[in-house]
């Protein structure tokens, strides 16, 4: 479902900023580099195919013309300004403020923006939206279609309205306090819980301790219409803010187009200064320990603060330097973590460190750890995760750990390279934002490329050594311990008190260094006899070649240049979980990640990953509802690992009963306990009561667990891969074709088969309810919400491209009346969401499905009810061909972006193939010959007139 309008707010690791404290490791760099820096800090030269502007009143440009996707742009306005700028009294207005902004300005009015964007093929939600988090606010309007030069004048036009050209207008205000505050209510879960309370603790001293975005809602429901205002003309001001354009578009135009736009805009004299709000140091550590009865299981963060690297240092080659050396120590300590999770005896499911800002402040960074403790062992595991860090901290990395990292950074760099020239227009947009709001540096993805060459393999290890003793503090100083743990009845908790003796234990223990276990030796151990392709045809419509094998296997072949550095696989063969009864559901559940966790060939688990380190290359095979599946990713230049992963997954996965009692461990903390979120028990009464209450489609329950066979899994996971002569081998990408046809014989070809034997496509499984069925049920919640979902569903006897289309345009067109109604008009609902598709069956597409849901405030769920269900009937009768075009110009943009994209083919081909249906041919005249019409005689005829309609709805008890 659309979340539409969201704000940040990430209290989890973030991994990608990048800053440190001292500059000793840098200069220690410098040193091992020798000549390659002989001058101080060389700095990092800007990307030259991005126009970077000001203007004399402030305002920023970054415009770059970039051609993938083809034809399209984004537009961005970014504000480096955020809720922290807010007064006590106005908690809350700088995202309410981000709401307004689809509601009324000098050249949209009403909900003109969001009106216009659709007539463009652009869908709110999704490509227009915004956030608002601490201390930036972003707008945007992305996959504009370039092909109407209006569309682009237009788009610039709204990011103006955004910049000073808000209407704000009173009764509009009023009708948006109601979304807002739903928007708090349907966010109100544990960890939000959590953070409201605690973040002064967090914060002694300093502002951001009362500065979430959501706010108040005391002042979110009462504020003053001029109280918005006032926030709005203080704030957004041009020298604040800054236009970031990419895409298909003509530079010079629009950087003359912004100039002339925000010509007359000026900053007043007196104007207020955005100044950086500092957070002090902790010289006593501060511990934070508190319970949720819906927080699912506990966790525990360690903070060790430190102050950022000033923005004046940013630009340097140092600084980039010192985030590989970071990057590197980061995917060491985490690769150990990992390790250990696989030990029976130790104490926790999960731990991950990382690096960057100190919970929600720029001004202040920090090194982060978090662990999830089994069960009960809550200072156990923070002990465990302590000793670790004090172990790097003393012994560091070894060097086998360091070869790895090395290799696995430099082919990310390497694979963002090779694929330069269809790099997509938000990966600028997100290196020209950190430029804008964080000083990052922006060269070129060629410079890039060329310093990481040039400077990680010089890197010594013992610079990664000296970053984790510099990191990793051992002093109570801006230390921050914070504990949430899940409140249960009967469970003791751990005080304060307990943590800071673990953190203590854990600084005082011996420890020696560590040890790393690897294994030396090719994938696959022994060649098998190589097959042979015997026949071959092309297919010139569709553009693909069919390759028939020596063993009866059969593969797809289409070579494309939609991306430089993606290959994809996916092999199918009819029969999957409908193979298999009642006494297998809980392995059917848990197959696919049973099966993931297991080794292949002669490596375990572990030794795999190990072994993947620094290769772009994946496999793995899935149980679908009828068909088995093994997929599989890969670089051009990593093919053959793939195709060798692929082997083994039919020939040999490796049993790993360390892997697998770490996940049953990690299922059953997570099963055990995910009831005591109501969203979860609503979506598992929906599965119930769309799937006719069938146990084979229920969702996963702890007490399934003990009913899990791993030695029964593996004889599933050999049945169904047993005979390759039943797979199909579907290939989509930049593949080197004569290298490809090799691993074929090589890894395809050989693979054992049974020509002889029939294919088992299984029984007919899909229950679906029928008839009208109703479930409102009540329960007990923290904070008050509810949900509502609803699914209409018909039968067909046959699928038909035509009408998977209108079922599409349907759902899409039923979003937009509900979204008005419900939404915009009544404030009955956050956020709502409605989608139409096909059910997929034995015989492929059996049934149409009409889907409508929203989460909502409790006192509004008979109104959100009921303008629901007259929003499907009103619907059925007539549509609105306003919307319906907007939707058609959607699918039209949709449908030319897939025809460029390697998944999308995959399905093509496969739909073809397995079922002789061309999906891909005629999809964009039966699009276009889409009318109001025929949609709501559609909702009529097939979907309503079926009678069958499943709702869900879920209130707090009262
Ligand atoms: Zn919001």
């Amino acid at each position: 479902m659309n979340v539409l309008k969201q704000y940040i707010f990430n209290t989890k690791i973030n991994k990608t900023s990048m800053k440190l404290r001292s500059f000793f490791v840098a200069a220690m760099l410098l040193l091992s580099m020798g000549s390659l820096m002989a001058q101080q800090m060389p700095s990092i030269p800007v990307d030259p195919n991005v126009r970077v502007g000001k203007l004399s009143n402030g305002l920023t440009y970054y415009i770059r013309h970039n051609e993938y996707p083809k034809n399209v742009a984004n537009f961005y306005i970014a504000q480096r300004v955020g809720s922290i700028n807010e007064n006590d009294d106005q908690r809350g207005l700088a995202h309410f403020l981000e709401h307004m902004a689809f509601n009324g300005s000098d050249h949209f009015k009403g909900n003109g923006i969001i009106d216009f964007t659709r007539t463009l093929g652009v869908e709110f939600g999704s490509d227009l939206n915004a956030y608002t988090s601490i201390d930036q606010t972003v707008y945007r309007v992305c996959d504009v279609p370039t092909t109407r030069v209006t569309a682009l004048d237009s788009c610039l036009l709204i990011l103006k309205d955004w910049s000073d050209g808000l209407t704000l207008d009173a009764k509009e205000i009023d009708k948006e306090r109601g979304v807002v505050h739903q928007e708090w209510q349907m966010r109100s879960d544990a960890s939000m819980r959590f953070f409201e309370k605690y973040l002064p603790t967090l914060y002694p001293g300093s502002k951001y301790g009362y500065r979430l975005p959501i706010g108040l809602m005391s002042i979110v429901d009462n504020f003053k219409p001029k109280e918005l205002r006032d926030y709005y003309h203080k704030w957004y001001r041009p020298d604040n803010q800054a236009i970031i354009i990419v895409g298909n578009v003509n530079v010079d135009h629009v950087e003359s187009e912004i100039k002339k736009l925000w010509a007359g805009v000026t900053v007043p004299a007196n104007a207020a200064k955005v100044v950086d709000e500092l957070v002090p140091d902790n010289n006593t550590p501060i511990y934070v320990s508190d319970k949720d009865k819906e927080q699912q299981y506990s966790e525990i963060s360690v903070y060790m603060k430190r102050d950022p690297v000033p923005d004046s240092l940013k630009n340097s080659i140092a600084y980039l330097a010192q985030n590989y050396v970071k990057d590197m120590m980061f995917y060491m300590l985490n690769s150990r973590f990992s390790e250990l999770t696989q030990n029976d005896s130790c104490p926790f499911i999960q731990a991950d460190t990382g690096d960057g800002q100190y919970l929600i402040s720029k001004t202040k960074d920090a090194f982060q750890a978090i662990v999830i403790p089994k069960d009960g062992k809550d200072t156990a595991a923070l002990k465990a995760m302590v000793i670790e860090l004090q172990r790097a901290r003393d012994y560091g990395f070894t060097a086998t750990e360091y070869a790895r990292a090395k290799s696995d950074l430099l082919s990310g760099i390497e694979k963002l390279y090779t694929n330069k020239d269809k790099t997509e227009n938000n990966y600028f947009y997100s290196v020209y934002a950190a430029n804008y709001l964080d000083k990052e540096p922006m060269p070129s993805i060629e410079t890039q490329y060329q310093l990481a060459n040039a400077i990680i393999p010089r890197i010594p290890l013992e610079a990664v050594n000296e970053m984790a003793k510099e990191l990793i503090s051992n002093s109570d100083t801006n230390l921050v311990v914070v504990e949430q743990a899940q409140e249960k009845e009967g469970k003791t908790y751990v005080t304060v008190d307990e943590l800071k003796q673990a953190v203590a234990a854990a600084r005082n223990s011996s420890l020696t260094a560590w040890v790393d276990h690897v294994k030396q030796e090719p994938l696959v151990a022994k060649m098998p006899a190589k097959g042979n392709i015997v026949k071959e045809t092309e297919n010139k419509k569709l553009g693909f070649k069919t390759l028939y094998l020596s063993n009866g296997a059969k593969v797809i072949l289409k070579k494309t240049d939609f991306k430089n550095d993606e290959v994809l696989m996916q092999a199918t063969a009819k029969g999957g979980s409908n193979l298999f009864g009642a006494a297998d559901y809980a392995n059917l559940k848990v197959f696919d990640d049973v099966i993931g966790y297991s080794g292949i060939g002669d490596f375990s688990s572990t030794e795999l990953q190990k072994e993947l380190a620094g290769k772009n290359a994946n496999a793995n095979l899935n149980l679908g509802n009828y068909h088995a599946t093994v997929s599989g990713n890969s670089t051009p230049k990593d093919l053959e690992t793939m195709m060798q992963m692929t082997y083994l997954y039919f020939t040999n996965i490796k049993k790993d009963e360390k892997s697998y009692h770490s996940l049953m461990n990690n299922m059953e903390l997570a099963l055990k306990n995910k009831d005591l979120r109501p969203e979860s028990v609503f979506s598992d009464s929906l599965r119930l009561d769309r799937y006719a209450h069938n146990p084979r489609f229920a969702s996963l329950k702890a007490t399934d667990l003990s009913k899990v066979s791993y030695d029964r899994i593996l004889t599933i996971a050999k049945q169904l891969t047993a005979d390759a002569s039943k797979f199909t081998f579907y290939f989509s990408g930049n593949f080197d074709e004569a290298k490809l046809r090799d691993y074929i014989e090589q890894y395809i070809a050989s693979l054992p088969a049974d020509t002889k034997a029939k294919v088992n496509p299984g029984k007919e499984i899909m229950t679906l309810t029928m008839g009208n069925y109703k479930d409102h049920f009540s329960r007990k919640m923290e904070t008050p919400k509810a949900q509502l979902y609803a699914f209409w569903t018909s039968k067909l006897s046959k699928d038909n491209l035509s009408d998977e289309i209108t079922v599409d345009a349907a759902g899409q067109v039923l979003n937009m009346e509900l979204l008005r109604s419900i939404r915009e008009d009544n404030s009955a609902a956050y956020s709502v969401g409605a989608q139409g598709f096909p059910q997929t069956t034995l015989d492929n597409k059996a049934y149409y499905v009409l889907f409508a849901g929203c989460p909502m405030d409790p006192a509004k769920a008979q109104l959100a009810y009921d303008l629901m269900m007259k929003g499907v009937k009103d619907a059925s009768e007539k549509v609105d061909p306003a919307d319906v075009q907007k939707v058609k110009e959607f699918m039209l943009k949709q449908a030319d972006e897939d025809a460029r994209k390697n998944g999308h083919w995959l399905n093509v081909l496969y739909q073809y193939n397995e079922f002789g249906q061309d999906v891909q041919t005629d999809y964009k005249a039966i699009v276009n010959a889409l009318t109001p019409e025929k949609i709501s005689s559609f909702i009529q005829k097939v979907i309503l007139s079926s009678g069958n309609k499943v709702e869900v709805l879920m209130t707090p008890v009262k």
